[in-house]
């Protein structure tokens, strides 16, 4: 199976601004964003999309969550608050098969989403 963009960035394969990274997940800064703060967070393992996710994962997934927290914060997020979105599949809007979830702030973020 040949790499995903996310891959290579966790691989140093392709440039991109990491701003955290530990032994399971890392953090940077989407390419095209859509708030004024648009992050990142990805699993070093590739796990396709949430709904690939396996029973193995448990620790995985609730480390991506608490350290999405931990990086918003650290972006100065949390005294107004922000989004944390993970896209499904085609309906959701998934263009990268890489597990991600994406956090947004620094601005007002509307509801439904589009
Ligand atoms: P999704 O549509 O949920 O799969 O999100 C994929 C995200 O990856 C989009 O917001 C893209 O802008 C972002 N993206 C794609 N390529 C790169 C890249 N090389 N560096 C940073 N972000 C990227």
């Amino acid at each position: 199976m040949s790499k995903t963009i996310f891959e290579k960035i966790i691989a140093r394969e392709i440039p991109s601004d990491i701003i955290y990274e530990d032994d399971l997940v890392v953090a940077f800064r989407d390419i095209k964003p859509q708030a004024p703060t648009h992050v990142l967070l990805v699993p070093r393992k590739p796990v396709p999309r949430i709904a690939e996710a396996a029973a193995e994962d448990h620790r995985l997934l609730g480390h991506l969550l608490l350290k999405a927290a931990e990086v918003a914060a650290k972006l100065g997020l949390k005294p107004n608050g922000y989004r944390l979105v993970i896209n499904n599949g085609p309906d959701g809007g998934e263009s990268v098969p890489h597990l991600h979830c994406h956090i947004l702030g620094g601005r007002h973020l509307g509801w439904p989403p589009g």
